[in-house]
């Protein structure tokens, strides 16, 4: 039967729980603070694998440039994760003009410009997309961890295809080659990022009053604990609401298209839905927090236990795979 359904946030993951939903035949109304012109704007880099095709159907214009691999800078060591599956570097902008135009067509009412300060009543389901700083987490009091992420994007025309990353002590900077833009980013503590993030452009010669720079907070899980579910089997939070990304990189988007999927096929049973969440996700928050502070310790330490270059898979990397490779080489080392 079809359902009334409140969606709070026109962002990534609210839109697209808001068009498959309204695809299916529920009756969505979705929520956005933002005014539909100022609703393409949200501090990320979006930098995605090919996974982002089997959630929304995106073509080669959406690309600004493609990246085959990243480069991590360590202090004696340069070593080269090659994507597998590819990524590239969206016009996220024109992704949630699409967004945006998929739910029109498909019966989404949008509510631009309408902050929710109240949980609405009169939904049969509500969905909170709103994002890092969830009006219904904030409610519940429940311990949050945050980083601090930023972006400057300069004109200057570079289509290299792999980033560039240098781990700092708090966290770790970027640049990503865009066409005809560049972008310097860093991921940090709020209280050291800028002047983090001055050095690391410095070491490029570039400096923040050279483009246009923007920050937004990330949600840090620490476990699969961390991540907020309310209580009513009718409210369901999804994307940086539930506080799911990726700890290695606080990507979210790949990661909450799979919540999304997971959330979609469950609407009828919330306990469902954590439980399928957890079987998803919570081994792979974990394992990602304890390979990034190994790979972070090796590199710093014993850089030439790393391999230069391994094949990678940024969403759902295998450690087990990443540790044989290790293994190989010290052993190789050794011989
Ligand atoms: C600097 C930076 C770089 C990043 N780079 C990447 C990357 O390269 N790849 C990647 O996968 N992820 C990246 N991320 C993470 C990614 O941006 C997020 O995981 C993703 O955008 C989460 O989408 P969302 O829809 O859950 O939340 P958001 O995009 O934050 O959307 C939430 C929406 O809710 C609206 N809203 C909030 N409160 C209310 C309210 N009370 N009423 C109505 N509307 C409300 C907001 O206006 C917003 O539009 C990056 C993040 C940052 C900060």
């Amino acid at each position: 039967m079809s359902k009334k359904i409140a969606i709070i946030g026109g962002g990534i993951i609210g839109l697209y729980i808001g068009w498959k939903l309204s695809q299916k035949g529920d009756r969505v109304v979705l929520f956005e603070k933002k005014t539909e012109t100022e609703a393409d704007f949200k501090c990320c880099s979006g930098l995605v694998s090919e996974r982002i095709n089997n959630f929304i159907p995106l073509d080669d214009t959406f690309i600004e440039n493609e990246i085959k691999s990243c480069k991590i800078n360590f202090p004696k060591k340069q070593i080269e994760l090659i994507f597998n599956p590819k990524h590239s570097a969206l016009d996220r902008e024109k992704v949630i003009r699409e967004l945006i135009r998929l739910n029109k067509e498909a019966g989404t009412e949008i509510k631009f410009g309408y902050e929710i300060k109240e949980i609405p009543v009169g939904f049969d389901k509500l969905i909170f997309c709103d994002g890092a700083n969830s009006l219904i987490r904030k409610s519940n009091n429940k311990k949050q961890f945050f980083r601090l992420g930023a972006q400057l994007v300069i004109n200057e025309k570079n289509s290299n295809n792999f980033v560039e990353t240098t781990y700092i002590n708090s966290g770790f900077c970027w640049r990503i080659p865009r066409g005809d833009t560049i972008e310097y980013g860093i991921v940090s503590k709020p209280d050291i990022l800028v002047s983090e993030f001055d050095s690391f452009l410095k070491s490029f010669n570039k400096s923040k009053s050279l483009g246009i720079y923007h920050s937004a907070v990330i949600p840090q899980p620490l476990s699969f604990n961390s991540l907020f579910f309310s209580e009513d089997k009718n409210v369901f939070l999804c994307g940086d609401a539930l506080g799911l990304v990726k700890p290695w990189s606080g990507g979210g988007i790949i990661w909450n298209l799979t919540a999304a999927d997971i959330l979609l096929k469950n609407i009828d049973d919330s306990s469902k839905y954590k439980k399928e969440l957890k079987r998803k996700f919570s081994w792979q928050i974990l394992k990602g927090r304890i390979s990034n502070s190994l790979v972070c310790f090796i590199g710093r330490r014993c850089p030439f236990l790393l391999p230069s270059k391994i094949i990678y898979d940024n969403d759902f990397p295998s450690i087990i795979k990443t540790l044989f490779r290790l293994i190989k080489k010290v052993k190789s080392a050794n011989v």
